[in-house]
């Protein structure tokens, strides 16, 4: 018998000598195909053969989405202190400090400006590399502070998570963040402005139980790990063999807590269809934007496999008067009282809409604060009738 096994370790030994890359080669940490560096590269981390997804930087996916050169970074002053003078094996401050050199990157989440395929948004990206991506006072601030913009500038929303949850060096001031930012979106939702959000490998902890669950369209790449707690703890907890690809996108798309599973090549189309959709079912009048509702409707049935062309999107409004290029339309918005103001978020659609019975006129919200919002009704996804959300002020339709 031992000749079997010497046999069997000079075997290995010859493949791990063929594995040794060199800068040239990487092996998929899935299928352990050998990829070519470059064409790894042109498929955007993405392994051809298995689509095993890499994970890569905020910096990477702000080069992948964004168009080029109109990403400007916002927030970049607000960084993580140290309240708790917290030490474990290593001081916290040293360990902001390493993670600061490694990543280049001031905090867990990379936020910011820009345009995606021409339509202007406001994306906060978080980066696993940093720290695990934890949620701390300074990234939840980022976050609140990118909800607030979007209020006010009345662009969509996109949140990238990539997040080991909570961040334990700063207790409860990190587990502050998600009230914080979940009180803040449901002031977005109010406001009318859409959110997308979008979970990559992997997203746990407080982040999937906060803002990252509550996009009104929420995307994950595929077997992407999206949880609270991790499959080996539930497992101890619940004492039962858990089910097969539990925790992983293709899993909660059936089950329905996530829309579509979206490939990282065409994730930026998708974006870019989503947010042409919202622009088109914001500027369209009551009757047709329930044509664009079942659109998203057929979107959201997501049973397509990945690489599936999209349904089209909705037409452009054509119903006021549309010059070439640019066209700026404006929606007429009685607010309660009369006083239809510029900036401030006006809750949607006070014209007579059938589709919505029980939505009292909100008062008009301070906009600004940062304090927790009076209601603390966190933002329901969208999902029942998506149509009649956004009742966009003034919307630039591209075309
Ligand atoms: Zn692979």
């Amino acid at each position: 018998m031992t000749w079997l096994r010497k046999a069997k370790e000079g075997l290995k030994a010859q493949q791990r000598r063929r594995e040794l890359p060199d800068g040239l080669w990487t092996k998929c940490e899935d299928c352990g195909e050998i990829l070519y560096h470059k064409e790894l590269e042109r498929n955007l981390w993405t392994c051809s053969k298995c689509s095993y997804h890499f994970r890569i930087s905020a910096r990477s996916y702000i080069k992948i989405l964004v168009d080029e050169d109109t990403f400007v970074e916002r927030f970049s002053e607000v960084v993580s202190t140290d309240p708790l003078k917290f030490r474990d094996a290593k001081r916290y401050s040293d360990r902001l400090k390493k993670a600061r050199e490694e990543t280049g990157l001031s905090e867990a989440v990379l936020c910011g400006e820009g345009r995606i395929e021409g339509h202007p948004c406001v994306l906060a990206i978080m980066d696993f590399a940093f720290l695990g991506g934890s949620l701390a006072s300074a990234a939840g601030e980022r976050i609140a502070r990118s909800i607030l913009l979007a209020i006010e500038t009345r662009h969509p929303l996109l949140i990238l998570s990539s997040s080991g949850g909570a961040r334990m060096f700063e207790g409860i001031l990190s587990l502050m963040q998600m009230a914080k930012a979940n009180a803040l979106l449901a002031r977005l939702s109010d406001a009318g402005v859409p959110y997308i959000s979008i979970m990559t490998h992997p997203t746990t902890g407080g982040v999937t139980a906060s803002f990252a669950s509550v996009g009104d369209v929420i995307l994950a790449e595929p077997k992407a790990l999206i949880g609270f707690a991790g499959p080996r703890v539930i497992k101890q907890t619940i004492n039962q063999e858990l089910p097969e690809g539990f925790q992983r996108s293709e899993f909660l798309l059936q089950k329905g807590m996530i829309d579509r599973i979206v490939h990282r090549t065409e994730l930026k189309k998708t974006i870019a269809w989503l947010l042409r959709f919202f622009a088109a079912g914001a500027a369209l009048p009551q009757k047709p934007r329930r044509r664009a509702g079942e659109s998203l409707a057929r979107f959201r049935a997501a049973s397509l496999p990945i690489g599936t062309a999209l349904p089209p999107a909705p037409p452009t409004p054509v119903a006021e008067p549309a010059a070439a290029g640019t066209t700026e339309i404006e929606v007429p918005e009685p607010s309660p009282n009369g006083t239809a103001t510029g900036s401030a978020p006006v809750s949607p659609a006070k014209t007579p809409a059938p589709a919505q019975p029980a939505k009292a006129p909100a008062p008009a919200q301070p906009a600004k604060t940062p304090a927790p919002a009076p209601s603390a009704k966190a933002p329901t996804k969208s999902s029942a009738k998506p149509p009649a959300r956004p009742t966009v002020r003034e919307v630039r339709v591209e075309e």
